[in-house]
């Protein structure tokens, strides 16, 4: 049996989500027999490979270059998982958008200490030009499913990984579904 060719991606996010992923730990090792892992930060691939099956998603999208490589996760994946809460809701990546961009980047790169240019000074060549709002992953593409939680605790993302690997709808129970 072919395996399960899956990706992962890290937009607006602090890894978190991630390194709960990794909290798998011998887990993973198990499921590398059923699992290959072709995308993401745990992998020197430059570019979004072609017929992935699942796609685990942490972050908000909160630039252009999130953006993009979001609709090209999209067009190549069969199972897209907004995976924990900034993906879900946008979460702490979404704080600011209490704020103007063009106030944020001034207080940031500019009345702070040190200066270097602003997205919209350089083209984006230091910082991808930043969305006016920070989305959850639902409001740019379809999302097929949810793993909720800042992080979402490795027994949660086991018990979704399993279910896919089974052929089963991620179906996570009452405690599971909670947020936070
Ligand atoms: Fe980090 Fe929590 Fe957002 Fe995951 S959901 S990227 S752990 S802040």
């Amino acid at each position: 049996m072919s395996k399960i060719r899956l990706a992962t991606a890290w937009l607006g996010g602090c890894s978190g989500c991630h390194m709960s992923f990794l909290d798998l730990g011998e887990q993973l090792v198990s499921l590398s027999g059923s699992l290959e892992l072709v995308y993401g930060p745990l992998v020197d691939a430059k570019q979004f490979p072609e017929n992935v099956d699942v796609a685990l998603i942490e972050g908000a999208v909160a630039n252009m270059e999130n953006l993009e490589l979001l609709q090209e996760i999209r067009n190549n994946s069969k199972l897209l998982i907004s995976f924990g809460d900034c993906a879900i809701t946008g979460n702490v990546t979404s704080l600011r958008n209490f704020f103007s961009v063009d106030d944020l980047l001034t207080a940031v790169y500019q009345a702070g200490p040190g200066s270097i240019p602003r997205s919209d000074d350089d083209g984006g060549a230091v910082l991808p030009e930043l969305l006016p709002r920070v989305l959850p992953l639902h409001q740019v593409v379809e999302v097929d499913t949810y793993i909720p939680g800042c992080p979402p605790e490795p027994e949660r993302i086991l018990a979704a990984i399993t279910a896919i690997m089974q052929g089963k709808p991620v179906e996570l129970t009452e405690d599971q579904r909670t947020f936070g």
